[in-house]
């Protein structure tokens, strides 16, 4: 499989470029990084430079932190429906400028564009969801059991917030942490991942543009992510971090966290499995499978990573799969067609291709793929692997790739054995024509969320994260701004009658 790549940017692609803030946004101003020193985004589809923008350094990230927390109880005393307005606007700027976004993150990241266009609208959710929610964070108040005081309870904003985003959802990722901290009332730094900070970059001029006082989020893009976070952890005006990545690196970052016993929320790592019973609508399942393992490439902590099919219906189901899989058209996700976009860089690929040929060589079948595409960028070829040996790597690791391996089981217990056999827990699919057996995987299968006869389910409104080493905490929902707020009770005696 060959892929053909155009390196010339189009007129409109170069015009958005242009149109890109390139510095570190602090206290409201975009300014160059306090070394003078850039780093250039790289465009996957074709290894051709991008743009060139700041590489701020730990004076940048020192700035940052002094620009929120100077900001801080200014903005925590806003009122609810002021920050709502705010991030209701821009729900409607990005959604006006849907298509800038879209193409944005197609150049710098690689997913075709009607998927781009597709976190452009699940990432700009977040901004209506928590703009909704903003006024809606209720305290309570209760008599104590004793008939003697009143138990007052308020939600308050935590205070400064360090959100470090990673590159597979260049959007969303920022939205889902941003909108529920301004809906709550905290300042930020973001730290976006290198490998695409414009989307960032652009989404907060559009903050500012909707009226976001200066200094509530700061944005320092950086080539040295512990060397700009690590002193923003370890100072004690910060009051929260926010990560979305790896599980090696959330750990890490926990373990700092814990000197000052920072709130965290950790959004990691997945091992999804997605299970097909015997009962199962095959076609219907088939087509779950492309969106779980197809969506952004397969580089999605949601991404289905093992499929554990019945033995009764795995024949049928590996070969309709591998058909639909072997017929998607590779390129640049700027052209008309593309259905699968190149992976984020050349290390990411060769890790994808270790799996496969380590799969391989411990006696999977290759029914479709199993190799890079030839031509330019980081593209894999859409591969299903079928008689995957138990202790395979690739069953262990994050594939973040367009890679499927199959493996049967035999009956439910099976099923939910080697489901849960794997230190993550962030989201599993199960495809049954039974609604009672559904809901007993869901009761059976540790994970944070669960589809059930479908094969992508995130949404603003519902509460989004891992257990076990998936991370901590939830993103979305109700749940959301919570990460965002502290509990504090207030006790009175009752007043008196007069
Ligand atoms: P990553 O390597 O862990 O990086 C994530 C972010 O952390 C990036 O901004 C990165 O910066 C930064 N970072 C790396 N080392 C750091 C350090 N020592 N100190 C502070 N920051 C550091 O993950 P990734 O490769 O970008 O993203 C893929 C991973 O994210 C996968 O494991 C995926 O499952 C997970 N993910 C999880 C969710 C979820 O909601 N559970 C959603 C999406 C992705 P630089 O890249 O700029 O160095």
């Amino acid at each position: 499989m060959t892929v053909s790549t155009s390196a010339e940017l189009s007129e409109r692609e170069s015009t958005l470029l242009a149109s890109i803030p390139t510095g570190v946004l602090i206290g409201g101003q975009w300014r160059a990084a306090a070394g003078g020193r850039t780093f250039a985004v790289e465009d996957p589809a074709t290894g051709k430079v991008l743009l060139e923008v700041s590489d701020a350094g730990a004076q940048d990230g020192a700035d940052a932190l002094d620009a929120a927390v100077a900001a801080q109880d200014e903005w925590a005393a806003t009122a609810p429906r002021f920050r709502a307005e705010i991030l209701r606007r821009a729900f409607d700027m990005v959604m006006e400028r849907a298509d800038d976004f879209a193409l944005l993150m197609t150049l710098e990241m690689g997913k075709p564009l009607a998927e781009a266009m597709g976190e452009v609208k699940y990432g700009a959710e977040f901004l209506r969801w928590f703009s909704e929610e903003a006024s809606r964070s209720f305290g309570r108040y209760s008599t104590n059991p004793e008939g003697t005081g009143q138990i007052m309870v308020q939600k308050k904003p935590v205070g400064p917030c360090l959100l470090i985003t990673p590159w597979n959802f260049p959007l969303a990722m920022a939205t889902r942490k941003i909108a529920p901290a301004i809906a709550a009332g905290c300042t930020m730094v973001l730290k976006p991942a290198n490998l695409t900070p414009l989307t960032s970059q652009l989404f907060a001029q559009v903050l500012m543009d909707a009226g976001l006082p200066a200094g509530v989020l700061n944005v320092v893009a950086t080539t040295d992510a512990g060397g700009v976070t690590g002193p923003l952890i370890a100072d004690p005006r910060l009051r929260k971090l926010s990560f979305t990545g790896s599980t090696p690196v959330g750990r890490s970052l926990l373990a700092n966290a814990a000197h000052n016993v920072l709130r965290t929320s950790m959004e990691l790592g997945g091992n999804a499995p997605f299970l097909v019973f015997g009962d199962a609508d095959v076609d219907a399942a088939v087509e779950g499978a492309m969106a779980a393992k197809l969506r952004n490439m397969g580089e999605a902590c949601t991404a289905a990573n093992r499929f554990l099919v019945h033995e009764s219906v795995a024949g049928e189901f590996a070969e309709k799969f591998a058909a639909k899989m072997s017929a998607l058209t590779l390129g640049r996700g700027t052209e008309d067609g593309s259905k699968v976009g190149p992976l984020i860089d050349a290390k990411s690929r060769g890790k994808v291709h270790a799996l496969v040929s380590d799969a391989i060589a411990d006696g999977a079948r290759v029914l479709t793929g199993g190799a890079p595409a030839e031509g330019d960028g980081y593209f894999y070829q859409p591969t299903v692997l079928v008689d995957v040996a138990p202790g395979a790597r690739i069953l262990s690791e994050e594939i973040f790739g367009p890679v499927a391996p199959i493996v049967t089981f035999k009956d439910e217990d099976e099923a939910v054995a080697l489901a849960n056999a794997t230190e993550y827990g962030l989201v599993a699919y199960v495809f049954t024509g039974s609604h009672n057996r559904g809901m007993r995987m869901a009761n059976r299968i540790e994970t944070g969320m669960l589809g059930l006869n479908v094969g992508v389910i995130s949404n603003a409104a519902a509460p989004f994260g891992g257990v076990k080493q998936s991370g901590l905490g939830r993103e979305g929902s109700l749940e959301g701004i919570a990460e965002y707020q502290y509990t504090q009770y207030i006790g009175s005696p009752l007043p008196d009658n007069g």
